[in-house]
């Protein structure tokens, strides 16, 4: 048992990403603990609003079957989770029956963001001890994984992790695509709501440093963050790419819907007061994501757009898909992003 136990820890520590290490921890929770259910619920809050998403569920079906459950986002959470969530605090219930149902809070930087919950039968104190020591253990990894993806400064994803997101992104809508098109067989198609992929950059940002000093400079950059925190959805994935320069992921919307987004975000900096400086502005350039996209090309449209805006006077936004085929990037131009 001990061996086994040891094996499991160092299977859950291998991992390098916050997907494989879910999977991990749930066949582990099942394989030591045993269960009917297990489930990784995630919480993130913006704009006041909570949002629940059940990211990974395992459902064991009989002695040999599985059944497992991907991200689902969850509209209305049980009372018994959103009090875990809340209060941070480990909830469980028992039926009549004798099946119980524990919700263990997950935190990062002593904020809840999520709960394990398990369906079993009454589960023993050394069960008990052993599940919060796994989800414990999850919990620490996470938090190195956390990390690891964030930009020091922000907080917000960084460049090193943007390959990996929106390569997944890319499968998933590859996966929805082929749903799509076998719903829609032999039926007219509708047209959809797409990804979209903007790119970021401040104005003039050498003024601020060269004016007011790197200190300040750096000031700009983390109230721009929240900023831009503070307006998106929490499943938008905002990265900071370098220096003074964002990449914005946008889960599936219509054009009308992206552009009007992003107008009301240039004006929203517009009008923001920054620390010591009286007027900061951004310019953004958009690219649609494809499902068969490859990440550097969806990339350099979008800094293609970016440059087309700066051109076209900064504080503004541009779409790729709207200067397509008359534009070519100037040779020896290495102001725009550095393409890997
Ligand atoms: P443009 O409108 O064309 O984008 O002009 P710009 O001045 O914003 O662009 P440029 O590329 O000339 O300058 C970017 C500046 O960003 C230069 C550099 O000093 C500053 N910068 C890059 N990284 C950081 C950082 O981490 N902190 C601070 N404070 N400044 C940074
Ligand atoms: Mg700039
Ligand atoms: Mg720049």
């Amino acid at each position: 048992m001990q061996e086994e136990l040891l094996h499991s820890v160092v299977k859950l520590t291998k991992t390098r990403d916050v997907d494989s290490l879910e999977s991990s921890l749930l066949s582990t929770i099942h394989e030591f603990i045993g269960c009917q259910k297990v489930s990784i619920y995630k919480s993130t809050s913006g704009r006041g609003e909570l949002t629940v998403e059940c990211s990974l569920s395992l459902e064991v079906l009989d002695d040999k079957q599985y059944y497992w459950e991907e991200s689902e986002r969850i509209l209305s959470p049980s009372s018994e989770l959103l009090s875990c969530l809340h209060s941070a605090c480990i909830i469980a219930i028992q039926d009549q029956h004798g099946v119980e149902r524990r919700w263990i809070p997950i935190t990062l930087s002593d904020k809840p963001i999520g709960a394990i919950a398990i369906v079993s039968e009454s589960l023993s104190s050394a069960d008990q001890v052993l599940l919060n020591a796994f989800c414990c253990i999850y919990e620490n990894y996470l938090t190195i994984l956390h990390e690891n993806e964030r930009d020091k400064l922000t907080g917000l994803l960084n460049r090193q992790t943007f390959d990996k997101k929106l390569k997944q992104l890319i499968e998933k809508q590859v996966v929805k695509h082929h749903k799509t098109i076998k719903a829609n067989k032999g039926r007219k198609q509708h047209e959809e709501a797409m990804s979209w992929l903007a790119m970021l950059d401040i104005d003039h940002f050498k003024q601020v440093n060269d004016n007011y000093g790197h200190v300040c400079g750096d000031e700009v950059l983390l109230i721009l963050a929240q900023t831009m925190e503070h307006f998106f959805n929490p499943t938008d994935l905002l990265f900071r790419f370098g220096g003074e320069e964002f990449v914005l992921v946008f889960e599936p919307v219509k054009f009308e819907e992206i552009e009007r987004l992003l107008n009301e975000f240039v004006a929203l900096v517009r009008r923001t007061k920054f620390p010591f400086v009286d007027k900061l502005t951004v310019s953004i350039g958009i690219a649609k994501v494809g499902p068969y996209d490859f990440p550097i090309h969806v990339l350099e449209n979008a800094d293609r757009a970016l440059y087309a805006a700066k051109e076209s006077g900064r504080d503004q936004i541009c779409f790729f898909e709207s200067i397509a085929g008359d534009y070519t990037r100037p040779k020896g131009d290495d102001d725009g992003v550095d393409l890997f």
